[in-house]
């Protein structure tokens, strides 16, 4: 990582983004010791203005930022952090100091892959999802066919009501079937973008 922090007047914008639900959290401001406090401990610490002194996110609200990936801007100038936040960000109590809907519809897909992946890692007597992986592949496989069909039958009706829950219904059960298969959806996602580059 290469900062020229000194053409900055000593501090670089941090733009905070959520690993998994990827709205963007909060902004903040890095010095070259913050950001090698972050680095060393995988816990955000920003230099604040305000206090005039390095402030490590929840140092007293216990709301810490934990690193999933520090990324740079095209010029090295700005900073954009991946992390997972341990409570709500916003001193406010919210999730994000921004809009909640910051990070478009479609990241919730990536949102729900990790509810899914925990219900299968920890899973509960009352979650249909655990239930699910508790059958086993070829009854998650056949339920992912049954859905399709209901919504190929949807199709032909008129009824878009009946139609987008029968969509929602074959993605959902879409996700589970990947994590039961250990495929992430990251994995198909490449391979779509690798032909849409052909
Ligand atoms: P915390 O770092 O969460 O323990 O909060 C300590 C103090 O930092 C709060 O009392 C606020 O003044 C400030 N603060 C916390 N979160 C934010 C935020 N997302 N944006 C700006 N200031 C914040
Ligand atoms: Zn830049
Ligand atoms: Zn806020
Ligand atoms: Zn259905």
């Amino acid at each position: 990582m290469n900062i020229d922090f000194a053409k900055n007047g000593g501090l670089v914008p941090a733009v905070i983004q959520d690993a998994v639900t990827e709205k963007v959290l909060m902004l903040g401001y890095m010095n070259e010791e913050s950001l090698l406090k972050t680095q060393a401990e995988g816990i955000v610490t920003f230099y604040s203005r305000s206090k005039q002194r390095l402030w490590t996110k929840g140092e007293t609200s216990g709301n810490f930022l934990k690193v999933q990936q520090v990324l740079l801007d095209c010029d090295e100038d700005t900073l954009l952090i991946k992390v997972n936040p341990v409570g709500p960000v916003c001193h406010t109590g919210a999730d994000t100091c921004f809009d909640e809907k910051n990070s478009g519809k479609a990241a919730f897909l990536n949102y729900l892959k990790h509810v899914i992946r925990s219900r299968r890692e920890q899973p509960a007597e009352s979650s249909y999802t655990a239930s699910l992986f508790k059958k086993g592949i070829n009854k998650v496989a056949q339920k992912v066919g049954e859905e399709a069909v209901e919504l190929v039958i949807e199709a032909k009706d008129n009824n878009s009501e009946l139609f987008k829950g029968e969509a929602a219904d074959l993605l959902f059960h879409f996700l589970v079937l990947l994590e039961q298969k250990q495929i992430d959806l990251d994995e198909v996602i490449d391979v779509l973008q690798q032909r849409h580059r052909k």
